[in-house]
């Protein structure tokens, strides 16, 4: 039994973040830096069970849409053509990526077994299969070893796992929400990684005395009787689900301003974030927060609010400046939108 995405508190940012790319999957994910024990992993999990099923070809290893025919595997086109394809409905995936997992792991390999005792040549999907249309979570994602860093950047921004190995060829979907956590005082994250993440937060053990007592208090609670605990916030969560499918559907026709840009814009310009990618996110993040409020247009609130982490970690260093990166953007905010 998960924890309810509704009880969890103290920590309004990551969920903040959490939702706008559960809303904007095109966001690309999320990357969490902090503390270890502010349930980073707790957050990802509560908002996968709080997301409705989503249909699913009955049998395939990668979780097929039924409805994006142009988007199956291989075995599906084949169910297709026999006439056997079947749709049901799965649970929205969230797989974790291990430190120190293989390759073979992540990307899937040939199934040695039936090889050596059917002489047949079967791929077995591997963590990447299994994490499309879901979430994939990395704790410590700046201690994954770089072979695994390239694959992952490969793949998140084809949306297809290509297999060329052990006399195997294939290729299959495998489109996921990235969510990475770790403390970057424990190992940098290179650019090419960080920038794969559109949003960045920082979470923080709460230093309020009465939001300590509360997160514990709840806690506490849970472990006691999960059933019921999950129970009484069944109510909250299906309100945020929703809230969450609204946004979605109304997102579309929301358009975004010539004047909005203007300010996103020139945001990045006074912060000097490389290439355009920091624009593109912000006004993606801002606009799914403007359906997540059902809002009539995205305004300068809107962008004030996702900047820190669309931005934070798109900033140079800047030798004369050694102050946080998000304490950098909202200063950039407070000049820019006065
Ligand atoms: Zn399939």
């Amino acid at each position: 039994m998960v924890f309810p995405f509704s009880a969890i508190i103290g920590q309004d940012e990551m969920i903040d973040a959490l939702i706008i790319a559960a809303i904007e999957p095109r966001l690309s994910g999320v990357l969490i830096f902090g503390d270890r024990g502010t349930g980073k992993s707790t957050a990802v999990r509560a908002l996968a069970s709080l997301l409705p099923d989503m249909p699913a070809v009955v049998g395939c290893a990668y979780g097929c849409d039924p409805g994006d025919t142009a988007a199956f595997c291989a075995e599906c086109r084949a169910r297709q053509a026999a006439g056997t394809l079947q749709a049901g409905r799965a649970a929205v995936p969230v797989v974790d990526l291990p430190l120190g997992a293989t390759e073979d792991r992540v990307v899937g390999a040939l199934n040695l077994e039936r090889a050596l005792a059917d002489g047949v040549k079967l791929f077995e999907p591997g963590l990447l299969a299994r994490a499309h249309r879901g979430f994939l979570y990395i704790d410590e994602v700046n201690l994954l070893e770089d072979h695994i860093v390239d694959l992952l950047l490969d793949v998140s921004a084809s949306g297809e796992n290509v297999v060329e190995r052990e006399g195997l060829s294939l290729r299959h979907p495998a489109r996921f929400v990235l969510v990475g956590s770790g403390n970057p005082e424990e190992g940098e994250l290179r650019p090419q990684l960080l920038d794969r993440f559109g949003l960045c937060v920082e979470v923080k053990t709460p230093t309020a005395i009465d939001t300590r007592i509360a997160i514990v208090r709840r806690r506490d609670e849970y472990d006691h009787d999960p059933a019921g605990f999950c129970q009484s916030w069944q109510a909250a969560d299906a309100a945020l689900r929703e809230k969450i499918l609204a946004a979605k559907d109304y997102l579309p026709s929301l358009v975004v301003s010539d004047d909005a840009m203007k300010l996103a814009a020139r945001l990045c310009m006074a912060l000097g974030t490389d290439g355009l990618r920091g624009e593109l996110t912000l006004m993606r993040a801002a606009r799914a927060l403007a359906a997540f409020e059902h809002a009539d247009e995205v305004t300068a609130t809107h962008l004030a609010r996702m900047a820190p982490s669309a931005l934070r970690h798109r900033l140079r260093r800047d030798p004369l400046d050694e102050s946080l990166a998000g304490v950098r953007v909202e200063r950039a905010v407070a000049e820019i939108f006065a």
